[in-house]
Parts: C-alpha cells; structure tokens; sequence
C-alpha cells in the first residue's frame, strides 16, 4: 500500500463504563441494565473499561442494596436493612482503582444514573428520617472527579438527550487530542497550534472561553508550563461543557463564510457574498 493510500491512525478512545450498562449481571438483584446504544451504536468507536464498584471492592451479587445517607456534600453509604456503613471501605477500594484508571488513560466516563455507588446527578440522599432528596453524587464518581478532574463524566440517561450526546462526544475526542498533545508536543507552540485548530469548536461553545484561553496563550512566557498547562486545560473543559445554541453556530458558520471567500474564484461565489 502506498503512503498515498494509508488511512490515518485511527484514535482509540477509551472509556470507563458503569458494568452493568454493558450487560453485565452485576446489579445488587443479580440483574443488569444494558444500554442498547452504548453497546451496539457508541461501542462501535470506543473501547470500554468497565468498572462495578460494589463488585470490585468484594462484595457478593446478589447483595443487600444500598442508599446515600446524611449530608449531601459528604454522604455515607449505608445498607439500611444491615445498617452496614461502607463508605470507606469504597473510598479506599475507589482510590487504589483510580490510580490503574490513570495509568490506562481514560477519555471520559459513563455512569450508571441514579445509583449511591456510581450515579452522577441527582442521586437521592435520605436523611434521618428516611425522606429522600435528589441532590446527591456517588461515592466512586466523587472520587474520579477528585483524581481525574478534566475528564468529560455523563451518565447513559442523559445521552438519550442529543444536545447532552453531541456535546459529551466532542468533549471525549478533544480531550482525547489535549492529552495526545501533551504526551508528544508539550511546548507554548504546540499549545498555540492546539490552540488555534480548536478555535471554532470553542466558539460555538464559549467564546468567553476562548477569550480567555487566548490571553493565556499569549502570556505563555511568564507562566511555567505547569501553571498554563493547568488553567488552559480547566478552561477548555469547562468552555465545552456549554451546550452550542443555534446563535453561536451562525457564528461560527459566520467565520468560516471568511475564510471561504478567500479560497473561491468570483465567479463560483454567490452574489450575496460580493
Ligand atoms: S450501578 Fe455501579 S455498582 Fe451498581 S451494579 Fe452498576 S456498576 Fe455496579
């Protein structure tokens, strides 16, 4: 095969997965809870790293189920028909994983919802008198914000949501590229490179984000490399956390409309652009 004909090297995206979303029988009844579009649709381009916490720090299936208790920024995990507590029993088995997770360079996460060991949003925390309210995160996904901050974190129900599933899947790939980048061209140019080929998808996000992130890029020099490195990755992850609205997209088709015009003879451009 020719140089010409070589396709380029294909991303391997790699994602952590709740277990039980890919088909598992791992649930505390034994069962599972297959996402038929992780599976047959997103499972096509990734590569999963499943991950059950119950499971994994040494618990049997079936088992007693569980429930957030208490205050709702640091809330115990309890088994209420043993009154069982194993709160650090999964923060330390929680902490020692996300070391290997680490290691195997992870692009995002995918959480099973509305569950005290690994739901995302909303997870119900009872208080005393057993009243639930959905304010709450499990324990292992406080721990992987904890460690692996940037990462771009979703749960399965909302990526039934196609605004959440665009959105989750671009910030996926671009971090994906910002953790290549930072292994194989860790310098202030390959940073304003980076930089610069980002710039319309951060547009169509944030462009107070990439406001921001320009500036930053233009003091590279006074910055260590760990300070720029660290402020620009927090920017860029929250900047495309934005949902795009149509207002930002005709915004962007705006820019490229400019950049267009440069490339096209006067006879193949519309009139409206002479
Ligand atoms: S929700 Fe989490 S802890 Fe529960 S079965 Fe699924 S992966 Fe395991």
């Amino acid at each position: 095969m020719s140089d010409e004909q070589k396709r380029p090297e294909e991303p391997t995206i790699r994602l952590g997965v709740s277990t039980c979303l890919l088909g598992e029988e791992v649930r505390y009844d034994g069962g599972h809870k297959l996402d038929q579009f992780l599976v047959n649709t997103l499972g096509r381009f990734v590569e999963w790293v499943p991950v059950c916490p119950e499971v994994e720090m040494g618990l049997p299936t079936p088992r007693e189920s569980m429930r957030l208790v208490g205050d709702a920024e640091a809330p115990r995990l309890i088994a209420p028909k043993s009154g069982q507590d194993y709160t650090e029993r999964m923060q330390t088995w929680a902490r020692e994983r996300l070391e290997e997770l680490a290691a195997v360079q992870l692009h995002g996460f995918i959480f099973k919802k509305n569950s005290p060991s690994s739901g995302l949003f909303r997870v119900r925390v009872y208080d005393q008198k057993g009243m639930p309210r959905r304010v709450g995160t499990g324990i292992f996904p406080r721990e992987v914000m904890d460690r692996l901050p940037l990462l771009p974190l979703e749960e399965e129900g909302r990526l039934h949501d196609m605004r959440l599933r665009e959105n989750f899947i671009e910030r996926i790939f671009v971090y994906y590229r910002w953790t290549r980048l930072l292994q194989e061209d860790p310098t202030p140019g390959g940073l304003v490179r980076f930089h610069t080929a980002h710039k319309l998808t951060l547009m169509a996000h944030s462009p107070s984000h990439y406001q921001a992130m320009g500036r930053l890029v233009a003091q590279a020099g006074s910055l260590t490399w760990e300070e720029l490195v660290e402020t620009y990755g927090r920017l860029l992850m929250e900047g495309l956390a934005v949902l795009g609205t149509p207002g930002k997209h005709t915004n962007v088709l705006q820019h490229l409309m400019g950049f267009l015009k440069e490339a096209l003879s006067r006879r193949t451009r519309p009139s409206c652009w002479a």
